[in-house]
């Protein structure tokens, strides 16, 4: 047995420091103050992380102040990875913070739902099938209740079914039914009652060119329910245009390859009407909407301070203003509009904090702690302006417990304090929230409503600064953080987080059993706090011996990990099962990872999840031996092959002959080769001879657009972008009595069950005589599809293209997964493999 698909610490050295505290120039603080007079707000609606028009986004924030957000249904989990590993809900965390960035460049703030971006789907009935319809359709509603939108945009067209992505034209769907709904106490009563019912007075759909059939159609279409904006206007506040500050939010997408290059000039976007009042005016998207403090009762006098506030602004001293902006913040506490009083307070506070150029700061002593632990604190506060200040109290949340401070701010003069702080038995941990509990293929379980549509977990731990400024108490408050001298990077920080006290990491994901021998598990046990011990449990798992009962470990000092070995002993039956062993430690049991991700662009993620190691005993028969690999765009499949005992060799495609080959029983192409590697373009005429001398050479999924070559295979052989994303769907077998369906192991229907994800993609729609198709699938409602497996011999040996999705079902674990692609390999080798010791574990 070989341990393989390893749970990675992933770590480069981040250099861009993504959790800096903001600090604020003169002209931000201009920026600020204009969109603390505006009380218009905007929300755009699709389905993941990209979708959003960045250019629409700052236009809003920037241009006209408004309030904005996206609300991204998913957080993008089933797309591919360019920068790293991580996949499926590891990358959802990546692109929600790289939603967050991006945010933070144009200005804009960030929604999601508990939708989860479960792969590609071809309609929005299979997408609303997929996800919770209902569930999804009451997070849009109250994120609308919550928000509080004037103007809702759709990203996309309800009426587009079949023509984009099914999570697209769903987030169309929902968006438009959540807009009659949020404003009927009816609907959802107790989120109602909870939130208070919103009427936004708008829907538009953000069209474009793309959405006609050319531009032409485009430019002939009917515009009289279009609003048109000009997003290219540059900002001298800002020194960029619009559309520059569009191109680097979008390129906060790193794990998309979204990196854009700015633009300038004129840049005409359109939105269409759907819903609501049409504007007079076709460039004004806010007519018939106040939008000044007069909207909300008690504002009268407050905009009029403002408006003094923002006409006489001092740019060489800001801090001219803040004895005005004190007296509106004292007129914003007194308001009812709850809704205002907590946007316009929030919005004033750092304007106040900036104009004084008042630094207040919480530093803990590490980046992790665990609940009990007891940290230390460095408080800083400092006043730069002549403007009298007072620390009056710090407060320590969620405790409550207050430090009287009764320090005067004078002008540049620090101050510095250390306290101790215990962090509550009962905290929860600072963990992505949607990921505490297992969900189901289409939807994230979030227990905590409140945190229902967040984008991420809210730090509980929090220091509470309250200043006194001209007689007024102003709460000040901030998270918690950590910070650090890095020798190459300088101040560096990061955020801080609270964790179990005892981490246990499974080596493996998946670990296969091809024949009856055991096989070796290490299981890892890091300390995060000083002086753990306690023992390793493996668990017990009916059928499956596991030895030893446990292992123990004793004063394990913070950060210090110990790796233990089980060995497991597999049933004769085929099986599969979880694996997920525990430590105790003083009577708590401990079963989460805790696992970091670190990007440049984004914070140092720290994350706890559950082990989900799947132990699989196959029934499993195999000839050949050794296989040559050619990778392409990256999977797990040389590792799974060793798994059921193969011996792989990755093969350089520079040098690649038919000669340098000739030693390999098959030769396999990683995923998309086609498509990422440009080498391949020279190499066919070696494979195929590699292949006419008696080789097998097995093509994996490829998809149609940008080859690198059009001659995949030494006969006809076109792809399409036929695909099957039902994993259940039935699989009916064309030529039952083909080699490959039948040797070494017998394939029968139960090979296709419990698939994940999908059958595969990119399947061929077009081959030539020499082709034998071997398998026919379909989705719901489609024409029989018939070219996922197609077999042909060619001189001595055979030629395989397969868009099954092997490189998803091998890391699921998935037998009959296994089982096929061994006969592959094994087709026309007729004697079995020599049998070979598999206990090379690690
Ligand atoms: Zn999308």
């Amino acid at each position: 047995m070989r341990k393989l698909f390893c749970l990675f610490l992933f770590f480069i050295t981040a250099l861009v420091q993504a959790q800096k505290p903001e600090k604020l120039s003169s002209s931000e603080i201009y920026s600020e103050i204009e969109k603390l007079n505006f009380l218009g707000s905007v929300l755009y609606v699709a389905a993941h992380p990209d979708d959003e028009n960045t250019k629409l986004i700052s236009y809003f924030s920037n241009e006209l102040d408004a309030r904005t957000a996206y609300l991204s249904l998913t957080r993008g989990d089933g797309g591919q990875n360019l920068i790293g590993p991580q996949l499926r809900e590891l990358l959802g965390v990546i692109r929600t913070q790289e939603l967050l960035a991006a945010r933070k460049i144009d200005g804009g703030e960030q929604f999601f739902t508990r939708a989860n971006d479960f792969g590609y789907s071809k309609t929005p009935e299979e997408t609303l099938n997929i996800w919770n319809e209902e569930e999804v359709l009451k997070d849009v509603v109250r994120t609308i209740r919550s928000f509080k939108p004037d103007i809702i945009i759709n990203r996309f067209d309800a009426n587009s079914a079949g023509e984009t992505h099914g999570h697209h034209t769903s987030s169309a769907i929902l968006s438009s039914r959540a807009f009659d709904l949020a404003g009927k106490k009816s609907a959802y009563p107790m989120q109602a009652e909870k939130l208070r019912t919103w009427q936004p007075k708008k829907l538009f759909f953000n069209t474009s060119p793309w959405f006609y059939d050319s531009q032409e159609a485009f430019d002939a279409a009917d515009k009289s329910h279009f609003l048109t904006f000009d997003t290219g206007v540059y900002f001298p506040l800002k020194g960029m245009s619009n559309t520059e500050i569009a191109s680097l939010s979008r390129s906060q997408h790193q794990s998309q390859g979204f990196g854009s290059t700015g633009t300038r000039g004129s840049a005409a976007e359109y939105i269409e009407l759907l819903k609501g009042e049409h504007p007079k005016n076709n460039k004004d998207i806010f007519h018939g909407i106040n939008t000044t403090w007069t909207r909300v009762p008690g504002g009268k006098e407050i905009g009029e301070i403002l408006a003094g506030v923002e006409k006489n602004f001092d740019f060489e001293n800001p801090a001219a203003s803040v004895p005005d902006l004190v007296k509106a913040y004292r007129l914003i506490q007194n308001l009812e509009d709850q809704h205002w009083r907590e946007i316009k307070s929030e919005q004033i506070k750092t304007i106040i904090a900036a104009s004084l150029g008042l630094y207040l700061e919480a530093v803990a002593g590490s980046s992790l702690a665990t609940p009990g632990e007891e940290i230390k604190l460095n408080l800083e506060a400092i006043n730069r302006s002549d403007i009298p200040a007072e620390l009056v109290s710090i407060k320590l949340s969620p405790t409550g417990r207050e430090i009287p401070a009764n320090l005067s701010l004078t002008n540049n003069t620090p101050s510095a304090e250390e306290v101790n702080f215990t962090i509550p038995e009962n905290i929860n941990f600072t963990s992505p929230y949607w990921l505490n509990e297992e969900g189901s293929l289409g939807m994230y379980k979030v227990e905590n409503k409140d945190l229902t549509g967040l984008p991420e977990t809210p730090q509980e731990l929090k220091v509470e600064f309250m200043v006194r400024i001209n007689d007024e108490h102003i709460p000040f408050e901030r998270d918690i953080t950590y910070k650090f001298n890095d020798p190459v990077a300088g101040e560096t920080y990061r955020p801080f987080e609270v964790v179990p006290a005892v981490s246990v990491t499974v080596g493996t994901e998946v670990m296969v059993f091809a024949n009856g021998a055991p096989g070796k598990i290490p299981v890892t046990v890091k300390a995060m706090k000083n002086n753990i011990s306690g023992i390793l449990e493996p668990g017990k798992i009916s059928g499956w011996k596991i030895s030893p009962e446990n292992h123990i470990f004793n004063t394990l000092r913070k950060g210090e990990e110990l790796t233990f070995t089980f060995e497991v002993h597999p049933p004769a039956v085929q099986d599969k099962v979880t694996f997920n062993p525990v430590a105790v430690v003083n009577e708590t049991e401990y079963s989460k990872t805790v696992l970091q991700m670190d990007y440049p662009h984004i914070p140092l993620q720290t994350l706890v999840l559950p082990n989900k190691t799947q132990l699989v005993k196959l029934d499993i028969q195999k000839r050949g031996n050794l296989i040559g690999y050619i990778p392409g765009a990256g999977d797990v499949v040389p590792q799974a092959l060793e798994q059921i005992g193969y011996s792989v060799d990755m093969v350089d495609p520079a040098y690649i002959s038919a000669s340098s080959l000739a030693k390999y029983d098959a030769v396999v192409v990683g995923i998309r080769a086609y498509n990422t590697v440009e080498e391949l373009r020279h190499r066919q005429a070696a494979l195929f001879e590699f292949v006419e001398q008696g080789g097998n050479l097995i093509l994996q999924y490829n998809t149609s657009r940008g080859l690198v070559t059009e001659e995949l295979a030494p006969y006809k052989l076109q792809l399409s972008r036929d695909r099957v994303t039902d994993e259940n769907a039935e699989v009916s077998f064309l030529a039952p009595n083909h080699p490959i369906l039948n040797t070494p192991n017998k394939i029968t229907s139960k090979d296709f069950e419990r698939w994940v994800q999908e059958r595969g993609l990119y399947f061929p729609d077009r081959w030539g005589k020499e082709f034998t198709p071997i398998l026919a699938m379909n989705d719901k409602g489609e024409t029989s599809k018939k070219g996922s497996l197609l077999v042909a011999p060619y001189g001595k040996g055979n030629f395989i293209y397969t868009g099954l999705s092997f490189f998803r079902e091998f890391p699921a674990g998935v037998p009959g997964a296994f089982r096929l692609f061994a006969n592959m390999i094994s087709l026309g080798k007729n004697k079995p493999a020599p049998s070979k010791d598999n206990h090379n574990s690690n």
